[in-house]
């Protein structure tokens, strides 16, 4: 079979990544999981012989459910559709989940923002473990005032804390991709509770459209509020905090 490059089929051959990949993962009987983009189960064999109430497999390649089928236990679904349409909530987790995926890269960063703005929060799951590549890995943890600090760094943290897991280098993957990748751990957090998430990504966009550009100008629109506030106007996007976004989203109508 040959991997199909528009689904982002870089399969991990490695077994030694994937068994430290698994001992990362948490289980437990009331646990379910959800793996996103299973391939022909590297991952998925590992996580079977482990405690789970549900192991829920989510792959979109139909010519891969075959291989899939090989790991069919009573508490093992697989579901032939596209993780980017799928409602998680649809699959009534009350709120024990898990979602790991070994993402196909062209579309991790509209699956992980899909995960992140969830209306009600703290979600259903209550540990993400994804892969991206690890440029976009990296943009997703950075803080302030570094050149990957952005509107994905500020949207992700704001939701999550976040622990970087494991470096992928490229030569577990089969084929090869040109870039590495890496795991990152996400863990919900209520820090932000009373943030809407609509609001702060508009403040966002309007930030990061051109990050030098000074907040004064860039956030002009709230600039009575920034005023009132104490914030410092000739900061630029990149100078704000997590918590600074927080709370203009919060303070603004
Ligand atoms: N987990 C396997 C592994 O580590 O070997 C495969 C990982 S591969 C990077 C990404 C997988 O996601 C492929 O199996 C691909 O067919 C699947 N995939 C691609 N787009 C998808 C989508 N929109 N929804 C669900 N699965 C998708």
């Amino acid at each position: 079979m040959k991997p199909k490059k528009s689904l982002g089929q870089n399969f991990i051959h490695d077994e030694n990544f994937l068994n430290k990949l698994n001992g990362e993962i948490k289980s437990g009987t009331k646990t379910n999981i959800i793996e996103i983009g299973p391939g022909k189960g590297a991952l998925t064999k590992y996580l079977i012989k482990k405690k789970y109430r549900k192991i829920i497999l989510i792959e979109k390649d139909n010519s891969l459910i075959k291989y899939l089928e090989e790991f069919k236990e009573e508490n093992v679904i697989i579901i032939n559709a596209d993780a980017l349409s799928f409602d998680l909530l649809g699959l009534n987790i009350a709120n024990d989940g898990v979602i790991v995926g070994n993402l196909p890269f062209n579309i991790s960063s509209q699956l992980l923002l899909q995960w992140t703005k969830f209306k009600y929060w703290p979600p259903f799951y209550n540990k993400m473990y994804l892969m991206f590549q690890r440029e976009l890995g990296e943009r997703i943890i950075a803080k302030e005032n570094s050149k990957a600090y952005g509107r994905i760094s500020v949207l992700c943290q704001s939701r999550f804390s976040i622990k970087k897991l494991l470096l992928a280098p490229a030569g577990i993957f089969s084929p090869k991709p040109k870039v590495d990748g890496i795991v990152l751990e996400f863990s919900p957090i209520n820090k932000y509770k009373q943030i809407n998430i609509k609001k702060l990504e508009t403040i966002l966009r309007k930030a990061f459209l051109h990050r030098r550009k000074k907040i004064k100008s860039s956030l002009k629109d709230y600039i009575e509020v920034l005023t009132k506030n104490n914030f410092d106007l000739d900061k630029r996007a990149e100078n704000l905090s997590v918590n600074d976004y927080c709370r203009i989203s919060v303070l603004i109508k």
